[in-house]
């Protein structure tokens, strides 16, 4: 505390650290509560977006202080370089120290390009909107001479990225080089439409293809064949920045910080853990990184942080997924609704009503931001039902042993 003042710091500014910052501001307006966000740009990243700035789409520029303008949120631009959890202290780009009571790890995930050899050198990754844009700028000069783009990983991104591409340059010739069905989390009726929608967009697909290596024109797989690449996107493999690991702070073996039910680490109670960056077990199983599981545990963290600050017990995470949103151009997609543990359900949508459902997905965050600022409102669509209720889950299990 300083001056009776809690200091909160949120670090990263990306869906999940923007959310916690400004529903944290309102929950705990006229408590004293001082609350700092650190980010290394003052543009808001849209990762869901990615695939369209890679494809050469001019998006709407989102400046982090107009996004917390009203909220009393102080915004520091840097680099996270250290954290000293047992001094409580954030070290800012090598230099600026800022002490907190409370901290909010947010600092997210990003494509990792170091597993397959030549993938950092050869091929682009959606880590950055720059990295996004200078894509656009090469397959807009690859389309010229109708050479080939491929597209390696048929996760989500690798589907949104390659249909994106084939749509809006369909002079050029797309592979996706997967090693896993593309949509195999589907149902079979949303998965055969995704595969006539590749078809109809003239992408070849390269399923059960294990990458070697990434050459300068070229992708090489296992069994020795080279796939032309005149540019590779790179979409699959995940890592979490080593900071939290480097502090000491209990991570497993990826680097996530372990939490509790309540969202707060295992090794540090007063550092709190959202999105991408931490390891969140419920009675189902991990969550894995979406936005979608995302901003409802910054949602919560606010609420656990503003009820803690109010001397009331933190509440236990609930949350069950809801549907797997995607997208396949600007005219297309195909929406699998899902179970709590993001198993398919029979409903689908495709077509022109999925891709308008996609846009209201995509656009969401933005608009939760706004009302966050005003209002309690809600970003968990679903807290999973039967699918999260630990008591009733935990007797079972008890009572079956
Ligand atoms: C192309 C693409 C499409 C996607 N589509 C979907 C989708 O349709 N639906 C869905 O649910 N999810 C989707 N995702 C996943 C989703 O984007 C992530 O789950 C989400 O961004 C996680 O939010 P976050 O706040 O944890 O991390 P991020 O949004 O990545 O934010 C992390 C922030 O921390 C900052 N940061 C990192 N290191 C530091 C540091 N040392 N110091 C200070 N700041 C730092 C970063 O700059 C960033 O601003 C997609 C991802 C990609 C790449």
């Amino acid at each position: 505390m300083s001056n009776g003042h809690h200091r909160i710091v949120v670090l990263g500014a990306g869906y999940t650290g923007m959310l916690s910052a400004i529903r944290l501001a309102h929950r705990t307006r006229r408590t004293g509560v001082r609350i700092t966000l650190v980010n290394p740009s003052s543009g808001f990243v849209e990762r869901l977006r990615m695939h369209q700035i890679a494809t050469g789409q001019q998006l709407a520029d989102h400046r982090i202080p107009d996004l917390l303008a009203g909220t009393g949120v102080t915004f520091v631009q840097g680099t996270v370089t250290a954290i000293d959890p047992d001094a409580r202290q954030v070290t800012v780009d090598g230099a600026e120290i800022l002490e907190y009571d409370t901290l909010v790890y947010a600092l997210g995930s990003s494509t990792d390009t170091s597993k397959v050899p030549g993938a950092d050198t050869h091929a682009f990754a959606l880590n950055s909107r720059a990295m996004a844009a200078r894509f656009a700028a090469r397959i807009a000069e690859v389309a010229e001479s109708g050479g080939t783009v491929a597209v390696c990983g048929g996760g989500l991104t690798g589907i949104e990225a390659a249909t994106e591409i084939a749509e809006s340059h369909p002079g050029l010739r797309v592979t996706l080089i997967t090693m896993n069905e593309p949509g195999g989390m589907m149902g079979p009726r949303a998965r055969a439409y995704l595969y006539r929608t590749l078809k109809r967009l003239r992408i070849t697909l390269e399923t059960g293809a294990r990458i070697n290596k990434v050459l300068p024109g070229a992708v090489e797989l296992a069994d020795g064949r080279h796939i032309r690449a005149d540019a590779c996107l790179w979409t699959t493999g995940v890592k979490v920045p080593p900071l939290a690991a480097d502090s000491k702070i209990a991570t497993d073996d990826r680097g996530l910080i372990l939490v509790d039910d309540t969202l707060r680490s295992v090794s540090h109670p007063n550092v709190h853990a959202v999105g991408d960056a931490a390891a969140v077990r419920l009675p189902w199983g991990q969550i894995h990184g979406t936005c979608q599981s995302g901003l409802p545990t910054a949602q919560h963290t606010a609420d656990t942080i503003a009820r803690l600050v109010r001397g009331k017990a933190a509440k236990p995470f609930r949350f069950g997924y809801f549907h797997q949103p995607v997208s396949l151009g600007r005219r297309d997609g195909v929406i699998q609704f899902t179970n709590a543990d993001d198993s398919p359900r029979r409903m689908y949508l495709t077509g022109w009503s999925a891709l308008t459902y996609k846009e209201l997905v995509s656009s969401s965050p933005i608009l939760t931001y706004r009302l966050s600022k005003h209002f309690n409102s809600t970003s968990i669509i679903t807290k999973g039902g039967r699918a999260t209720r630990r008591k009733r889950n935990q007797a079972r299990r008890t009572s079956k042993s």
